[in-house]
């Protein structure tokens, strides 16, 4: 047995120092990213931040509604591959002017199992090769199997850019980006419905994961996205600051409208419902129940229900440009280096309650 002493970090646990800068207004902050991948040749600018693959967040709907803005969905497994074949295929633009096509911001999902990668060889094949993003999604990323997978998808197909997780550590994001990785997810824990810190104390403080993470892929030209643990914008505005390329959200983003959780009424307040994909409310629905030898590990709750995206995705949007200016940050792009964390033992005041 071995301890670690040195203080690890939350998102909660720090905040950004501001710093004079010649900022003018926020509207200026430049938020896309163009990145140059390891592998992948994709140029596109996309504003980084990526709708988690959870079927009460990562629909078809919710792409579509955040492709407008320029950010990304991963779409949750669950769907057949005929609805995945029409959301990919080239020719399925429903509106001709969309130059936003929501295809073109969504990642397809999988597991590593030979099903899954059948599944992914089938709408491959079926839309003509039309899927530029890519991300397999395992809880546990130290496998072996998880590792070998990564490296033969990446082999058999070069030209997509393709996020590998989740792991929370330097040494497996290093092996992870050798392996074939463009982008490593990182995470394990600090999920809004995610028991696997309660079911099994296993995890690692959201902030200094990103910031260690980051720092190991940087040093491969590979790309790291904070999956987790984001509450507030404020959160997301640290995962960048920390480094973060990408930042994936599903309790910021679910019961909306475009989520796809089942709407429930109760004492006239609509409420929608958001589990975590090995909750067992997830497992009974795609898996026939959880199974003997495996506990779940995610929670269901019902959220007040939130209306349509949009409001929400400028929040998010307005804060990241308002860090941007206190820091003197004039795109997102500079965010990291512009920040300086200070450690707090309290950043919001909650005496009125949270809003
Ligand atoms: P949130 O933004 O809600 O804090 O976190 C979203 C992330 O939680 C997802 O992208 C995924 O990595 C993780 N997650 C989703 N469902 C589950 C689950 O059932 N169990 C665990 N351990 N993590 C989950």
């Amino acid at each position: 047995m071995r301890i670690e002493n040195e203080i690890k970090l939350d998102f909660k646990d720090v905040l950004l120092r501001p710093k004079r800068s010649t900022l003018g207004s926020r509207a200026n902050v430049e938020l896309d990213r163009t990145y140059t991948y390891r592998y992948a040749k994709l140029t596109m600018p996309v504003v980084p931040i990526i709708a988690a693959n959870m079927d009460t967040v990562g629909t078809v709907e919710m792409a579509q509604a955040l492709a407008g803005h320029r950010l990304l969905t991963a779409l949750h497994k669950h769907y057949p591959v005929e609805a995945l074949v029409d959301f990919f295929h080239p020719d399925a633009v429903a509106d001709a002017d969309r130059t936003l096509r929501a295809a073109d911001h969504a990642f397809y999902s999988l597991g590593i199992l030979d099903r899954d990668l059948d599944k992914f060889k089938t709408v491959w094949s079926r839309t003509g090769g039309a899927i530029r993003w890519v991300c397999i999604d395992v809880a546990n990323g130290y496998t072996e199997a998880f590792m070998d997978f990564v490296k033969r998808f990446r082999d058999s197909y070069p030209e997509v850019v393709l996020m590998a997780g989740n792991v929370v550590t330097a040494d497996m994001t290093e092996a992870l980006i050798l392996a074939g990785a463009d982008i490593v997810k990182v995470g394990i824990g600090p999920g809004s419905v995610c028991t696997t810190r309660r079911m099994t104390g296993v995890g690692y403080p959201q902030l200094s994961a990103i910031i260690e993470c980051a720092d190991a892929a940087h040093g491969l030209n590979g790309h790291i996205c904070g999956d987790g643990g984001c509450t507030v914008p404020g959160d997301v505005v640290k995962a960048f600051g920390g480094g973060a390329d990408f930042t994936m959200l599903g309790g910021m983003l679910a019961a909306h409208d475009e989520a796809g959780g089942e709407l429930v009424v109760q004492d006239g307040q609509a409420y929608r419902r958001f589990y975590g994909m090995s909750s067992e409310e997830a497992m009974t629905r795609y898996a026939g129940g959880v199974a003997r030898y495996r506990a779940a590990e995610g929670k269901s709750t019902l959220l007040p229900a939130r209306g349509p995206v949009d409001a929400t995705v400028q929040e998010i949007l307005g804060g990241l440009r308002s860090a941007c200016t206190y820091v003197g940050a004039r795109r997102l792009r500079d965010l990291s280096k512009c920040t300086t964390f200070v450690r707090v033992t309290q950043q919001i005041n909650e005496v009125f309650g949270r809003s």
